[in-house]
């Protein structure tokens, strides 16, 4: 009598698993690219996928640019078959839930890149305006606007201490809600170096106004009801969702009910991944993948006859 899951699969057990699924979801970061270079073979994965008729989206945390911007990424990188309809950001989601889900009438405050701002201002929701740059503003005489409903934070390169303080003093109405794109901790750089994620900031907003956010990326269900109602009839047992971050890719999957897969490109490795199952604290299962593979390049044999 075995653990379940982290088993790590090759030739026929993948292509046994392909042909049994037919609706990929994909993790961007560590799965498909690195930065601004494609994974070695992940662009013959996807597009053979997408020529062989499987259903493929793309479930990004990052927040930092519009869909648009994605859609030419991916071309640019050899993903030429992806379309904008098969691309579900974090920011692209928050701009949905913001717009069909809260409804929100009023401005948001936003902490977070231009991209971002876009996909609001493409959803038609309002902003507060970013100000010039005014080296002597501060928290005790700037303006606050008056209708802020929801503060929105995500990956800000340009975060300040007053964004910081304008948010908080924002969030002391308990009327406006306060979202965040996703909760990652920190991201690796192709240098070895590190980048702090989103969920630095947020903890900072949590601790300054005694709240919690409400995170829209994974692994949060709520981008997969973003794909659910975009792509009729998903069946989530026909799902494979395959992700490099145990805690956002793997619960994501668990939490909608899909099955999950590691791959080895990215943040987390296989001892993580069985630590989670060895675990005795029942909640750290639906951090553990089903599946593992060294990278999703070995998938490509499954499309060889
Ligand atoms: N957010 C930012 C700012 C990032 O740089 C990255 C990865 O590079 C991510 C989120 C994570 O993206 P993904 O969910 O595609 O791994
Ligand atoms: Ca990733």
């Amino acid at each position: 009598f075995g653990f379940k899951g982290c088993q790590k699969i090759h030739g026929p057990q993948i292509r046994n698993l392909l042909q049994a699924k037919d609706f990929f979801l994909f993790d961007c970061d560590g799965v498909i690219w690195h930065g601004e270079k494609a994974i070695t073979g992940a662009t013959t994965v996807v597009n053979s996928l997408i020529r062989r008729g499987k259903n493929v989206v793309f479930v990004t945390n990052n927040s930092t640019r519009p869909r648009e911007n994605y859609m030419h990424k991916f071309y640019r990188l050899g993903f030429t078959d992806v379309m904008l309809e098969q691309i579900f950001s974090s920011s692209y989601c928050s701009a949905l839930y913001l717009r069909d889900v809260v409804k929100v009438c009023g401005q948001v405050f936003v902490i977070g890149c231009d991209g971002l701002r876009t996909e609001l201002q493409e959803a038609g929701i309002p902003c507060v305006e970013e100000e010039e740059d005014q080296p002597d503003a501060t928290i005790f005489t700037c303006p606050l606007a008056a209708d802020v409903k929801a503060v929105l934070v995500g990956h800000d390169d340009k975060l300040t201490f007053l964004k910081l303080a304008k948010a908080s003093c924002y969030l002391k109405d308990p009327e406006c809600l306060f979202l965040a794109t996703d909760n990652d901790p920190w991201h690796p750089l192709s240098s070895g170096r590190i980048l702090p994620g989103s969920g630095s900031l947020i903890a900072a907003l949590e601790v300054a106004s005694g709240r919690k956010a409400t995170v829209i990326g994974k692994p949060s269900r709520f981008m997969f009801e973003c794909i659910s109602s975009q792509f009729r009839g998903v069946d989530p047992a026909q799902c494979l969702m395959v992700g490099d971050r145990l805690e956002t890719d793997m619960l994501f999957g668990s939490n909608c009910g899909l099955d999950t897969m590691l791959t080895l490109t990215g943040v987390s490795q296989m001892e993580e991944a069985q630590e989670y199952r060895n675990s005795d604290v029942s909640t750290n299962h639906s951090l553990v993948p089903d599946y593992v593979v060294d990278t999703i390049a070995d998938f490509i044999p499954a499309f060889e006859e």
